[in-house]
């Protein structure tokens, strides 16, 4: 593995002058919002610690070389953005290929295109116009009275019945281990619907692979940073005037009001003894039949075709329990309701920030995240 944990030089017992503590800030966690927090304090001449309880940093972007494949090991991350500024912030830690996401769904044996677009909607019903599409998903879509309340309903109103039928309702059972009709809308609203032919998963103007893997973008923004792996937040073990906490907010407070809920993912990875096993990055299995979501084929992501060895990975998408890794909060209106009340507990403490998927329990891209982290970066050195 190619992490270095580099270690900031110390001035005699290590406190700063000027400083009662050993660190201005602690952060908890080496993903991305952490990471980003880290450079900004530093270069604002503060004193940082990162610390994670995993052997490596990056969360969940963490790349690892496998057969000279850059693998995500904790599933497919491909960068996206509109926000101009997150664009040229990592591009100083990076640079970024010209990947495109363009998943293949397979629905027992059919092979369809995502997003929906006039390629899905030709394969599914042979039309061959924007706007025999448009009368299809206008006939299918008229049984949805009113706003749509839920996440079937959002689905059906946006693609009609066929699509939400084949390519969404157990795909997203599947993935969130509930009806979609106890799902909020807003999920599915992630995902772009277009009359074009146009396969691109994302609207964003600015979008790729960093070259050489996440990895190497996170290191970089720790470069001179102090890192200690295979670390556990405990309060008051480190001298810091401030922590920043990117892990689950239930747990930071002992899951004293119970536990959120998240899904979990589990991973299954193979090297394969074949050059090209799918011809796509990203395959999901959209039927129940097949229990894993998706495969991901990571050479693909940085149009590896010369190497003679594949690696896949399977993703399975299961229940969270303590002791396993989060992945996606369950934004429900219980679960929503729950994080409110950790919110306002949240919000009492002083001296803590808590930042990032898991510590606000929300269903943020890496773009967002990292915007926010400037953004929380800014307020907070400006104030101190
Ligand atoms: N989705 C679907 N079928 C697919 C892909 C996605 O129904 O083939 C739905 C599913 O509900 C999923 C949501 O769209 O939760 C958002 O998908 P996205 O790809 O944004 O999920 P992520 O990349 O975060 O796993």
């Amino acid at each position: 593995m190619r992490i270095s944990i580099q270690s900031y030089p110390m001035h005699g017992n290590g406190m700063r002058i000027g400083s009662t503590k050993q660190y201005d800030y602690l952060i908890v966690g080496a993903g991305l919002f952490g990471a980003v927090f880290a450079r900004e304090a530093t270069d604002a001449g503060k004193r940082c610690l990162v610390i994670d309880r995993r052997n490596h940093i990056g969360g969940n972007v963490y790349t690892e070389e496998i057969e000279g494949i850059q693998v995500h090991k904790y599933g497919p991350h491909i960068f996206h953005t509109d926000i101009e500024v997150v664009w040229e912030y990592v591009n100083q830690f990076t640079h970024f290929n010209h990947f495109r996401y363009e998943p293949i769904a397979n629905y027992k044996g059919e092979l369809y295109n995502l997003p929906f677009n006039m390629n899905t909607f030709h394969q599914m019903w042979g039309v061959n116009t924007p706007e025999e599409a448009q009368s299809k998903i206008e006939e299918q879509r008229r049984e949805i009275k009113g706003t749509p309340i839920n996440l079937e309903e959002q689905a059906i109103s946006l693609v009609g019945r066929d699509i939400y039928e084949k390519l969404i309702k157990e795909y997203t059972e599947k993935q969130w281990g509930r009806p979609c009709t106890e799902l909020p809308a807003f999920i599915i609203r992630r995902l772009p619907v277009r009359f074009r032919f146009d396969n691109n998963y994302f609207n964003h103007p600015y979008q790729g692979i960093p070259i050489g893997g996440y990895t190497a973008m996170v290191e970089k923004m720790l470069e001179g940073i102090e890192v200690r792996l295979n670390t556990e937040y405990r309060a008051g073990e480190y001298e810091a005037s401030k922590v920043v906490y990117t892990g689950p907010i239930d747990a930071y407070f002992d899951y004293r009001f119970g536990e959120l809920e998240y899904r979990s993912l589990r991973f299954e990875t193979e090297v394969l003894d074949m050059v090209n096993y799918q011809g796509c990055a990203g395959m999901n299995f959209t039927s129940h039949d097949i229990a894993y979501t998706r495969i991901v084929e990571h050479k693909h992501f940085e149009f590896q075709d010369g190497t003679d060895k594949t690696v896949i990975t399977k993703e399975y998408s299961q229940d969270w329990k303590k002791g396993d890794e989060p992945y996606y909060p369950v934004n429900d209106e219980k679960n929503q309701k729950l994080f409110e009340q950790y919110k306002a507990l949240a919000e009492d403490e002083c001296n803590i920030i808590f930042g990032g998927r898991l510590g606000e329990y929300r269903y943020y891209d890496m773009d967002k995240v990292i915007a926010r982290a400037l953004e929380v970066a800014r307020e907070e050195l400006q104030s101190v």
